[in-house]
């Protein structure tokens, strides 16, 4: 099969990626066999190739995979041939931990990620274990489908974690994949949402999704946000976010890796008065089975560009340089 393949890390600039033919991969016991249609490209694969992230080498990328089912391997009942699933970023936990056993599979200790410790979406075909795979909703094409396995579901988990409310402000700092769903998730909840970004194309596509501010990331918003998401690579966000915090407010990092030193920070100015940070790690599964369906009612509507696999080196070079307009995906030579 075709692959795009990651055989040593390195500034995305030098397209580290490279096409491969490497062999149809077997379903274990338990595992399904996925023809792959498309995979999203998501900032962490960037965390990954740079070696802010360091994936387990050679490694194929891609966490946000939709396809349909090939094959399965023994004792594997959960899905037939044909049957369209997709993929997250958890590829597995050991379920037995401490953090497994409370439902937060998210910060097991053997945490594998897809497309960093076992093989992604980045080819034309993929496994794993059918109990780290979901149905996908007949609304979305297999395009718009494949954002809301990470971009989606790990927005969504911010979104909780920032324990926002109904009428309650939110600020959202950098538009890309992951708040173009965020935001229309928050709006469906009641809240009115502020967008901080520096890209005026970017500006816009959060207006038309119902941001009723949208402004420069030191640009003073009309009120204090209750609760901030800051899904930007670099650490000066940190500080304007705080800054434009409500008292008691809570600031989420929705980031993996931060491409830039947070600055030191005056406690008085910027933390006092009970505001928080906190960060969020990885997704469980039930953060996609609870997004998916809800996707599915409010309806989101993500907007996605469509690339070939073989470009993938190109969309991640855009990807770094704030030239995405919502989601990107990767479609597969059949
Ligand atoms: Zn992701
Ligand atoms: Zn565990």
């Amino acid at each position: 099969m075709k692959a795009m393949v990651l055989k040593a890390m390195a500034p995305v600039e030098q397209e580290p990626l490279v096409m491969m033919d490497v062999p149809i991969p077997v379903p274990g016991p338990g595992e399904i066999l996925i023809k792959v249609s498309v995979c999203g490209v998501c900032h962490t694969e960037l965390d990954e190739i740079e070696g802010r992230l360091p994936p387990n080498l050679p490694i194929v990328l891609g966490h946000e995979v939709v396809g349909r089912v090939e094959g399965v391997g023994t004792g594997a009942e959960k899905f037939k041939r044909g049957d369209r699933v997709g993929v997250a970023w958890i590829h597995s936990a050991c379920g037995g931990c401490p953090f497994c056993r409370e439902g937060n599979e998210n910060l097991c200790f053997q945490f594998k990620g897809t497309g960093c410790q076992a093989n992604g979406g980045y080819a034309q075909y993929t496994t794993v274990s059918e109990d780290f795979a979901y149905p996908i909703p007949d609304r979305f094409s297999d395009s718009e489908a494949a954002p809301l396995l990470c971009a989606g579901a790990i927005g969504y988990r911010d979104l909780r974690l920032s324990g926002i409310k109904r009428g309650d402000v939110l600020g959202l700092f950098g538009f890309g994949a992951s708040a173009h769903i965020v935001i229309q998730v928050a709006r469906h909840w009641g809240c009115e949402v502020f967008v901080f970004t520096r890209s005026e194309e970017h500006q816009n596509l959060a207006r038309q999704l119902g941001a009723t501010w949208a402004g420069k990331p030191d640009d003073p918003p009309p009120r204090k946000l209750r609760c901030a998401i800051d899904f930007t690579p670099v650490g000066e966000t940190v500080p304007a976010a705080l800054r434009v915090l409500e008292r008691g407010g809570r600031l989420v990092m929705a980031v993996i890796r931060k491409r830039t030193q947070i600055p030191a920070m005056d406690y008085a100015e910027l933390l006092w008065h009970e505001k928080e940070i906190k960060s969020v790690a990885n997704i469980t599964r039930a953060d996609a089975q609870e997004f998916l369906p809800l996707a599915d009612k409010i309806p989101i509507t993500p907007h996605v560009l469509e690339f070939r696999l073989e470009e993938a080196n190109e969309v991640l070079l855009r990807l770094k340089q704030g030239k995405i307009q919502g989601a990107a995906v990767l479609r597969t030579p059949d």
